[in-house]
Order: C-alpha cells, then sequence, then structure tokens
C-alpha cells in the first residue's frame, strides 16, 4: 500500500471562516505567495521523486496559469480545489455545481486533458449536504477527496468510512478518498495535514502512517503552500485560530522532506488506475467502516 501526497493550490489569504477573510473582489490586489512556495513543494518532491495530486484553486490557476503548466509538465496530476474557495455547506447545490464545473473547465483549458478530481474547501462536507456527490457527478469528476472521518470545524462526518471507497446511488461512478484518520485513545485523528501535522513530531506522524498502511489503507497527507513559509502574511484572527492556522511553520518543510523520503507515494489517478477495481462499493456514505 502506498501514500498520496496531495497539495491545496491556494494563497496565503484564502483562510476560511474568518472575518478578515479578503472578499474575492479584492484577491486580484493582494501580494501573493503562491507561486513561490508552490514550486518549492514541486522542487520537495521532485528531489524524491514524488508526483504529487495538486488540486488548483480555480482562482489560482487562472491567474497563475503557468503554474498548473509547470506541475503537469514536472509529471504531477493537476486537480480541481473549486473555483471561489467557499464552504460546501454554504452554498446552494446550484451555486456549488456552477463553482465546480467553472475550476474543471479552466483546469481543462490549461492542460488539453480531463481533470478527474476534486477536493472542497476545509472538507467541508457535512450530514447536511447530501447532494453533495451527485452534484460533482454532474460536474463531471470521477473521484473526489473532502470527506473528513473526524471532528472537525468546518464539516466532518464522524461515522464516515475510513478507506476509499465507491459511492453507489446515483452517484455510482465516483471514488471517495476520505482524509486519512487513526484511532488514537478512542477517537479518530488525522496527523497527515493541516495543525496536527505542523504540530506534531515527525517521528510521531510517521510511524501513524505506517500504521494506516499496515491496516491496508493509502496515507492521504495534505499541505498548503503557505505552510512551509514562515515569512508569509498573516491574516488577524483570534488566538485560537490563529494557532490552527500558524502554529510550526518553521518545522513543517524537514518534516515534509522526512516524509517524502521515507514513504513511496503516487498519485489519486494512478492509485484508481492500479486499486480501483479492488474498491468496496458503498451505498450509505455515511455508514460506519
Ligand atoms: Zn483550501
Amino acid at each position: 500500500m502506498e501514500c498520496i501526497f496531495s497539495i491545496d493550490v491556494e494563497d496565503w489569504f484564502h483562510i476560511l471562516d474568518v472575518p478578515s477573510m479578503p472578499d474575492i473582489s479584492r484577491w486580484s490586489s493582494m501580494a501573493s505567495s503562491v507561486e513561490k512556495n508552490f514550486l518549492r513543494l514541486l522542487d520537495l518532491c521532485d528531489q524524491n521523486g514524488v508526483a504529487a495530486t495538486c488540486f488548483f484553486l480555480g482562482w489560482v490557476a487562472e491567474k497563475f496559469p503557468h503554474l498548473v503548466k509547470e506541475a503537469g509538465r514536472r509529471g504531477h496530476e493537476i486537480a480541481s480545489h473549486g473555483y471561489a474557495h467557499r464552504l460546501v455547506y454554504k452554498m446552494t447545490p446550484r451555486d456549488f455545481l456552477d463553482d465546480a464545473v467553472r475550476s474543471r473547465q479552466i483546469l481543462e483549458d490549461l492542460t488539453g486533458g480531463a481533470i478527474e478530481g476534486y477536493r472542497s474547501s476545509g472538507f467541508s462536507v457535512t450530514a447536511e449536504t447530501p447532494w453533495f456527490f451527485d452534484a460533482l457527478v454532474q460536474a463531471g469528476y470521477r473521484y473526489d477527496s473532502s470527506l473528513f472521518p473526524a471532528k472537525r470545524a468546518h464539516g466532518g462526518i464522524e461515522s464516515a468510512r475510513c478507506a476509499p471507497y465507491r459511492l453507489g446511488r446515483n452517484a455510482a461512478s465516483l471514488i471517495e478518498f476520505p482524509m486519512t484518520v487513526t484511532r488514537v485513545f478512542g477517537r479518530r485523528w488525522c496527523f497527515f495535514g493541516g495543525g496536527y501535522l505542523r504540530l506534531a513530531p515527525g517521528f510521531v506522524i510517521r510511524r501513524m502512517a505506517r500504521r494506516v498502511l499496515t491496516e491496508g489503507r493509502p496515507v492521504i497527507f495534505y499541505i498548503h503552500p503557505r505552510e512551509i513559509d514562515p515569512d508569509h502574511p498573516r491574516l488577524p484572527m483570534s488566538l485560537t485560530r490563529s494557532f490552527k492556522s500558524y502554529v510550526n511553520l518553521q518545522g513543517t518543510e524537514a518534516k515534509i522532506r522526512a516524509i517524502l523520503r521515507e514513504f513511496h507515494f503516487q498519485t489519486f489517478s494512478r492509485f484508481i488506475a492500479e486499486r480501483g477495481i479492488e474498491l468496496g462499493q458503498e451505498n450509505n456514505q455515511h455508514a460506519e467502516a
């Protein structure tokens, strides 16, 4: 079993649900750090012979089309992070569909190939958005990596399956890759991205990853370009949010290097090509694993 390294390609100001987050009408006038940090992440991957899956925000792809092309040229998979970085549970099904289609079309125009994968902003799929999977199929996607099967500020479905699976019901062709969690002290935790990846010691993260692999599940790591840049600008926010968003940025790059060195990786689309046939079918996506 192998790991998957995923990058959510967005800028330093794309932080959800804080009052200081600028409106999309102001994004173009903001100083940007995505270019420098994304290319650095690609370099780290290349140095270790790792092909990543890059979930591009449609807005970023439109503003920095050369980043999409460069990632594709270096052999990384291009996928979609939606267009405007809106929370799924704050959109109507119609708005969601428009946003998901718009980003796919921008990325397909740039790559000249089909965009198969989607990840929502903030893993914001909840029990209140049962229309999400059908809308994704309608928007032309083949797989999704938006379910967070543990407690979380934005969304999260604690009872969701942990291993990748095929969705039944109307979304017959969609494959779901829930974010990787593992049980510690009776609770599910994700050590493989976000605040926990930045906070937990590297050896703990790698030990947890080995445990997940021996259970026969892929480990999905996720990172944002801003997380390897301790000097990026900060948005004003509450102390708690600030801790979650900015803790230990200075130690993250070294941690990523060690992870990329130790494990074997493949992209989501390679995983589906090699193992898609073995995946279990789930008729109720909210069922316990
Ligand atoms: Zn995001």
